[in-house]
């Protein structure tokens, strides 16, 4: 998945700081997708645009796709249909709850995305990738897709690569279990290629049960439930609520009355100010500007050095929505 809004604002997300302990309710945004399929975004948020180098987060599903008419994005189809588009400056996280789509990349990755499995795409300097439900998939579907943003010392020198782990470590806790998608909880870490301080895992907590979770200081958190609730301190996120942390923290509490399902996000405060606009991360306007030509040039020619072909993919590539005008003003990263 992918940001497929048809007149995307820019938006410049400010560096990063240290607040310390906070708990702010984060609710999502709905993004419409194609005709009618919404998803969640809870990143970037009116209140709070990225957790550690986490920029995007769209919460998608659960849907039936057998009783779906319209696909992710274009009518008539079935599930999520995105055709190659491109990135830059950031990775793309795919982790699926149930389901499956069939990734392709212009480095020549062929993948199919299933649930527990970590896919991740490093954009470096340039990719492009398509997203796909196949006829074959299990008809449930119900993802995250997110993003993390590259420091400048490598977004446009690290080469560009794609990352599968169908097994990924499991942290064993009392009431709980963690998945770990990438960077490290509770001593247990992911395999999967970080280039910031940051954390990604999937949690799991028994019924009635209170967790620990073991964080580190320096980062700043958040939690997305995926299913049931949590009590996090003075808050009670359901299905599709985000809860920030913020930094300064060992350790936190979490309680599951009925049983949750989660995603833990956290990382250092990213130090560096974005320029974010469609599907290109930046740091000017001028460079996503010349992402968008040099993307548009690519569709023209049928693959370009920054943007090659997506090998495989059958039909034609998405276009990018007309230029960005005006850029929106930083807000403060106010408590
Ligand atoms: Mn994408």
């Amino acid at each position: 998945m992918s940001d497929l809004e048809k007149d995307p604002a820019e938006l410049v997300c400010p560096a990063g700081t240290a607040d310390g302990p906070v708990a702010e309710l984060l609710e999502a945004r709905q993004v419409v997708l194609g005709r009618t399929t919404k998803v969640r975004r809870l990143l970037p948020n009116k209140n709070r645009r990225m957790v550690g180098a986490w920029c995007f987060v769209d919460h998608y599903g659960p849907d039936d796709l057998t009783e779906r008419v319209d696909s992710y994005d274009v009518p008539g189809e079935r599930g999520m249909l995105v055709p190659p588009h491109p990135h830059t400056s950031l990775q793309t996280v795919s982790w699926l709850f149930e389901g499956e789509i069939e990734h392709r990349d212009s480095v020549g990755s062929h993948a199919m995305v299933r649930p527990g499995e970590l896919n991740i795409m490093t954009a470096g300097n340039g990719i492009a990738h398509s997203e796909i439900s196949l006829p074959t998939a299990p008809p449930m579907l119900h993802g995250a897709q997110l993003w993390v943003a590259l420091p400048d010392s490598v977004r446009t020198t690290t080469a560009p690569a794609f990352n599968a782990y169908a097994d990924l470590p499991v942290l064993v806790l009392d009431g709980a279990e963690a998945t770990v998608m990438i960077g490290t909880v509770g001593g247990v870490t992911s395999p999967a290629p970080a280039y910031t301080p940051l954390v990604g895992a999937d949690l799991r907590l028994e019924p009635g049960r209170t967790v620990t979770l073991p964080l580190t200081t320096d980062f700043e958190y958040a939690v997305l439930v995926v299913d049931g609730s949590l009590q996090i301190e003075e808050h009670t996120p359901g299905f599709g609520e985000m809860v920030y942390l913020g930094t300064g923290r060992s350790q936190i509490d979490l309680t599951a009355p009925d049983g949750a399902r989660c995603l833990l996000l956290g990382g250092e405060p990213f130090e560096e100010e974005l320029v974010m606009w469609w599907n290109f991360i930046g740091r000017t306007h001028e460079e996503v500007v010349a992402a968008r030509n040099d993307w548009m040039a690519s569709i023209e020619a049928g693959g370009n050095d920054r943007f090659p072909v997506v090998p495989g993919y059958d039909g034609e590539p998405l276009p990018a929505p007309g230029l960005p005008g005006t850029r929106l003003k930083p807000r403060p990263r106010s408590r």
